[in-house]
């Protein structure tokens, strides 16, 4: 991406994975390279089980990767340890998609967003009403709502105290994990309002993570879309609706309900399922639901390669020598 964009983390090669039944390897993630930038969101979307959610936790330094490194401002976080791993935790905060999950019902919203703040004793606890309401004056919530209980509010209301929980301790990056999925369409369209609003003052990194490419399209500068641990294409949100390549992410977008449609067309869906990811054929990961799929398809497994300065492409369409976008870079 961006010559102008500060570049604050990198993961490099990175591989996860988990053992399995009868003595078999679930690969969550497969050699994937990214890198994310301050003010700037990294979508990540694709089917559940794509291996989204895994990348992203390594992210948050939550799981290490078994191959690889994540670079945070230059630094290896896989080796970081202890107190060390404590201390930068701060760096890095989630905001997940069911937030109540998160929130003991107990606490009141105030004892909520000021818990990491107490915990780094970045306050004392006599400042802790103040800081509260600065947090929920942030997220746009009544400064009186520090006094309720996460029950007595609304599935939006909660997701912004989540929001507010996150934005605490002054992170530089927040990861989204699904956190608009579970909200009406209404409610969804102001909770990205608000994220887009925060990141522009505090010029803050999003990684977003989704399974809805509509959604992460309109809100990222930068989309990875995810298969089976894999990544099939890199390219800015913007450019997705007209400038994607790979045949999975054109089937993604083709599934994509749009009132503008013609509804005389029908809906396209992906054909056949997903491979188990303990059973990922040779080549391809995507053959057998790929239409355009060749006989070098089933042999020999795609390189991400670059198709210009921000578009990578792992597809065998766009390998051959005489690859129209070979000749003629977007
Ligand atoms: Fe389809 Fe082959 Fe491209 Fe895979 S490499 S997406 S099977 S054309």
């Amino acid at each position: 991406m961006s010559e102008t964009h500060e570049l604050i983390l990198e993961a490099k090669h990175v591989t996860k994975k988990y053992p399995a039944s009868g003595g078999k390897t679930l690969v969550a993630n497969r050699d994937i390279s990214l890198n994310m930038y301050r003010g700037r969101t990294l979508g990540i979307v694709g089917e559940s089980g794509c291996g989204k959610s895994t990348f992203m936790r390594m992210v948050a330094s939550l799981e290490k990767p078994d191959q690889g490194e994540i670079l945070y401002r230059g630094k290896d976080m896989g080796k970081l340890k202890g107190e060390a791993l404590r201390q930068h935790r701060q760096n890095i905060q989630m905001v997940f998609q069911d937030p109540s999950a998160a929130f003991s019902p107990r606490m009141r919203v105030m004892d909520i967003v000021c818990e990491p703040l107490l915990n780094f004793k970045r306050i004392r606890k006599k400042e802790k009403e103040a800081a509260a309401r600065k947090l929920l004056e942030m997220v746009e919530l009544p400064e009186d709502f520090i006094w309720r209980h996460p029950h007595n509010m609304s599935g939006g209301q909660r997701q912004r105290v989540g929001i507010a929980r996150a934005l605490a301790l002054e992170p530089e990056i927040i990861i989204c994990d699904e956190a608009t999925s579970a909200l009406d369409v209404s409610v969804q369209k102001t909770v990205i309002e608000l994220l887009v609003r925060l990141q522009k003052e505090k010029n803050i990194a999003y990684g977003f993570i989704c399974h809805d490419i509509a959604l992460v399209q309109s809100v990222a500068h930068q989309v990875a879309v995810m298969y089976l641990g894999n990544i099939m294409e890199v390219l800015p949100g913007e450019r997705i609706g007209k400038e994607s390549l790979h045949p999975y992410t054109q089937a993604l977008m083709g599934a994509v309900f749009d009132l503008h449609m013609d509804f005389d067309e029908p809906i396209k869906s992906i054909e056949g399922e997903a491979p188990s990811p303990l059973n990922i054929p040779e080549g391809c990961p995507f053959q057998n639901r790929c239409r355009q799929c060749m006989e070098i398809c089933r042999k020999i497994k795609p390189a991400l390669k670059n198709i210009s300065e921000d578009h990578q492409v792992a597809c065998h369409l766009y390998e051959r020598k005489n690859c129209f976008f070979h000749r003629n870079p977007l």
